[in-house]
């Protein structure tokens, strides 16, 4: 029987990543996948939001993602846009991407770090045992590992197999959506529950709510043209359609993220509409919590409890993704009343305060893990500054592409916990000055900090004070104890 110190289980964008930081970090791991390749629509995901796009800065590979996709504003709130050009970050905008170009580009970088990925893989059963996981697959095979995850989407086998329960709201509604070309261009804009605009290639792309919420096992032209003379009275001459698929506004969350040797991460914890357009980066940024924490338990420098701080710090940021969809699904009802409601907070965005909270909210860039209280940086992502060291001056982000964790010392200091056995495991230590002042999208300026330690997700997990002992208590908390 093969045996892994990880199976993921799906290859989609969460799966990918969490594999990616699993391998950085010298984690034997394998992807089971089902599909034998990459679904070529672009039915899902248009796009990264800024702190995506920091977390791939943070490894290093950003950049390929940029050359691909177009620099734009892409969030919005209910169709609303939000603009991010003042916030303080090196990506002040978003990144238009369809997943069907992004999931090869991830693949691309798995390639080169060596990552296996077993394709036409299903898996259909688990069993665990006191110290490993028995991982059944359709072709009667079954690998074992230390630890399973489930980044298998929303309907997830994972998730039903471990018992986790999915507590939420059944959908409301189904949307018809795709690519499609037509004799006489409409008007693009909003209406009719979606919209109509531009597509890749000079297709036009129509989102349209349908009367049924019943799902529709294959959607067909017809389904689409009977949307478009329900909404517009015309339907354009629509014809060849590149790809059509339906989805709905299910709303559900994990009650938990782990069951003993089992997680989940991405779609399988959480689904929600596609408002906003945040599952999959999410879903990214779950793995990106996740991967180094998991490492740290299996080579036993961390207690099995540092997994539950997954559960602690992802659930509450997914909840918030739920309501906020919830919150734009409602927006975009396309009654009277509502379209009252959409043209007052129209006009409340555009004042600074509240368009930088949804914002922050939609980008990514807020996210706070309760690390309790004390100096703003603490629970939130380092910013991206210029560190001058005594012999260069490098960006911060660049010291994470390993995914090792950071005490930066800013101020001089001689006082300090003996690091040593911490050192021994990664953590960098850096003395640098920073030139710029500290500035946290959202939250503004925050006093300069003399010491922080940066975890490798980019989180700040401490700031220094006068009490020393609070150092050594967060190494041990994030890095394991120094014995
Ligand atoms: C219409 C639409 C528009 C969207 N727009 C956006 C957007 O603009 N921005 C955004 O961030 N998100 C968007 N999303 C959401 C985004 O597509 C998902 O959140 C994202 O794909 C989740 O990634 P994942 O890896 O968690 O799951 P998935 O992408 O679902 O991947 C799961 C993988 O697991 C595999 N799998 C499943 N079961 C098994 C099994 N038993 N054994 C082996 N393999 C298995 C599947 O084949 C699949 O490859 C949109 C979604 C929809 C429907």
């Amino acid at each position: 029987m093969d045996e892994y110190q990880v199976v993921v289980v799906g290859a989609g964008p969460t799966g990918m990543m969490l594999a990616a930081e699993l391998t950085l970090v010298g984690i034997d791991v394998v992807v089971l996948e089902r599909r034998e390749t990459f679904s070529l629509e672009s039915a899902r995901s248009k796009g990264l939001h800024a702190r995506t796009l920091e977390v791939l800065d943070q490894r290093g590979v950003v950049e390929r993602f940029l050359e691909a996709g177009t620099a734009a504003q892409v969030q919005g709130f209910g169709g609303i846009r939000l603009d991010i050009i003042d916030f303080p970050t090196r990506y002040n905008h978003g990144l238009a991407l369809p997943q069907s170009q992004f999931e090869p580009l991830l693949a691309e970088w798995l390639d080169e770090l060596d990552v296996r990925i077993l394709r036409g893989r299903e898996v259909t059963g688990i069993s665990q045992a006191d110290t490993s996981v028995a991982v059944s697959l359709a072709d009667a095979t079954t690998i074992r590992a230390q630890y399973v995850v489930g980044c298998d989407g929303g309907r997830s086998t994972i998730r039903k197999l471990a018992g986790i329960d999915f507590v939420g709201w059944d959908a409301s509604t189904r949307w018809i959506t795709g690519e499609v070309e037509m004799e006489r261009t409409p008007e693009f804009g909003l209406r009719g529950g979606g919209g109509i605009g531009p597509a890749q290639d000079g297709r036009i792309g129509v989102t349209l709510t349908l009367p049924t919420v019943e799902d529709i096992n294959e959607p067909t032209l017809e389904d689409l043209r009977e949307a478009l003379i329900r909404v517009d009275g015309n339907d354009y001459g629509v014809h060849s359609p590149h790809w059509l698929s339906t989805f709905t506004d299910t709303t559900r969350q994990a009650t938990t993220y782990r069951k003993g040797r089992v997680l989940i991460a991405g779609d399988a914890a959480h689904v929600h509409a596609p408002l906003g357009g945040q599952g999959l980066n999410i879903g990214v940024q779950d793995a990106v919590n996740l991967g180094w924490k998991l490492a740290q338990v299996i080579t036993g420098t961390s207690p099995e409890e540092l997994l539950d701080t997954y559960t602690a710090e992802r659930h509450p940021v997914a909840a918030r993704v739920l309501q906020n969809t919830m919150a734009q699904r409602a927006l975009t009802a396309g009654d009277d009343r509502t379209t009252a409601l959409r043209a007052i907070l129209s006009e409340t965005i555009t004042m600074d305060e509240p368009r930088k909270h949804l914002a922050g909210m939609i980008s990514g860039l807020d996210v706070t893990y309760d690390l309790g209280e004390g100096h703003p940086l603490l629970g939130r992502r380092i910013p991206d500054l210029d560190l001058h060291t005594e012999t260069e001056t490098i960006r911060l982000y660049s010291l994470l592409h390993n995914a090792r964790p950071i005490l930066l010392n800013l101020e001089p200091a001689d006082t300090r916990i003996d690091l040593t056995a911490w050192i021994e495991r990664g953590l960098q230590y850096i003395d640098a000055i920073v030139s710029d002042g500290w500035e946290l999208p959202v939250i503004g300026d925050v006093p300069p900090p003399s010491a922080v330690f940066i975890r490798p997700d980019g989180h700040v997990a401490w700031v220094e004070n006068s009490n020393n002992d609070d150092l050594k208590q967060a190494l041990t908390t994030w890095l394991g104890p120094p014995g």
